[in-house]
């Protein structure tokens, strides 16, 4: 089975919405060992919906449709779906009781409008809408050809994807995709090429693939089996072999995110933490407090932006900021040490730096920051120089003090 993934919606094609329904059916898809061929988005228009179905034709035997099934004139996937391989619509008794039952519950009258919702090709397969009215279908044409119409709303299209629409799949499917995602921060992805590029040439099951995201890098270890069972096991010996090459520079799989896996650190080991910013004007703080369950461990944040509010609240020496400077490694360490002893917490971490895009100089350029971590009474400063925007430097400081307060806590 080859699929093709069709979006139907002007508003996609605005950008007013992004095409988050193609995302999880691709994902959705790739689980089932079902090939995606293509990803197409078109517009609430009949002449250009038909010439999709026949571009879609030419290289897939499926076309999986999302929108275009509402109540209203324009929605019209379905009636088009059912033309294009001349099938007449019918009412469906079934789903007309289906959506008159919705509408009652929601205290509404059912218009003559929605009624359009319950009309199907005869011998369409009909997948009944838990979340909302318009049913999804099947509708298969000669020459094998299939589409299956879906509702546009992410979470009626979900639902009844899976509940119905892969009990359907399943018959046509014996093998299953599975993939492991391996989260690396700390090293560029040239380096991570230069590391496992001979892992990444010579696989082909499982496959190994690389992507540099905004902040961190992910490696994607994808197998092929006859069930979750045997996919898994082949992706072990390679998932090893990456994990060895790597080390430390792996900060954890699937869904996490570097905050996630400090706060998960600092909650298991029973130390506090409390943070000391300048430049990252909070976002440290709260960075760490997306993590639900931080307030076991986060104590206090401190957000010191003028020399004043760093003596007045962290306790940093006057003569050090009169002789080193607010962006400094000296002032970076009394920033964290003071906040962890005005906290009493195990840990004090502070950001000091030049975001930008003024206030740079030669000696101290716009990118410059310090990150200072107290632990337990010792106090370490690293030096970066980040690139680009205020914002991307704020964003960098705060991933690479985490990243190094995780590897300093393990
Ligand atoms: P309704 O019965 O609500 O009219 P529909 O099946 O006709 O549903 P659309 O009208 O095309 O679907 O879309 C309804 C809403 O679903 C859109 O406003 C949008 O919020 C969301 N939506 C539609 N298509 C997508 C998509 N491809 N990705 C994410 N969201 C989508």
């Amino acid at each position: 089975m080859n699929v093709e993934i069709l979006g139907v919606g002007t508003e996609l094609l605005l950008g007013d919405i992004a095409n988050t329904n193609a995302q999880f059916l691709s994902k959705e898809l790739a689980r089932l060992g079902i090939g995606v061929y293509k990803h197409t988005v078109v517009g609430d228009n009949e002449e250009r919906l038909t010439k999709a179905f026949d571009d879609a034709f030419k290289s897939c035997d499926t076309v999986i449709t999302t929108g275009g099934l509402g109540p209203t004139n324009d929605d019209l996937t379905k009636e088009v779906a059912a033309k294009y391989f001349n099938k007449e619509l019918v009412i469906h008794e079934e789903s007309l009781k289906e959506i008159e039952k919705y509408f009652n519950k929601q205290g509404k009258e059912l218009k003559g409008s929605n009624k359009k919702q319950a009309y199907f090709p005869k011998d369409a397969i009909i997948f009944s809408n838990s979340c909302g009215t318009a049913p999804g279908a099947v509708i298969k044409g000669d020459e094998n050809r299939t589409i299956i119409i879906l509702p546009g709303p992410p979470r009626e299209m979900q639902v009844m994807f899976k509940d119905h629409v892969i009990p359907y799949l399943s018959q046509f499917t014996s093998e299953v995709l599975v993939s492991k995602v391996l989260r690396i921060f700390g090293i560029g992805e040239g380096y991570m090429a230069e590391q496992i590029g001979d892992i990444i040439d010579k696989q082909t099951n499982p496959t190994v693939a690389p992507y540099a995201k905004d902040i961190d890098c992910i490696l994607r270890i994808t197998a092929k089996g006859k069930d979750e069972n045997e996919a898994n096991s082949l992706i072990k010996p390679t998932e090893d072999e990456i994990r060895q090459r790597l080390g430390d520079n792996i900060y954890g799989e699937g869904e996490t995110s570097l905050e996630e896996v400090v706060a998960k650190i600092l909650i298991d080991k029973k130390f506090t933490i409390a943070t000391a910013e300048s430049c990252t004007g909070g976002l440290l703080a709260g960075t760490l407090i997306n993590y639900p369950g931080i307030s076991e461990v986060f104590l206090e944040g401190a957000v010191t932006y003028s020399n004043e509010a760093k003596m007045r609240a962290l306790g940093v020496k006057k003569e050090t900021l009169d002789k080193y400077g607010a962006v400094s490694e000296e002032t970076a360490k009394e920033m964290a040490q003071g906040i962890a002893r005005i906290a009493g917490t195990n840990i004090g971490i502070s950001t000091t730096g030049i975001a930008g895009p003024g206030g740079g100089t030669e000696e101290k350029p716009v990118g410059l920051v310090y990150v200072g971590i107290c632990i337990n009474g010792e106090v370490k400063v690293k030096k970066y120089n980040f690139q680009g925007t205020r914002e991307k430097v704020r964003q960098r400081t705060v991933m690479n003090a985490l990243d190094w307060l995780r590897r300093e806590l393990k």
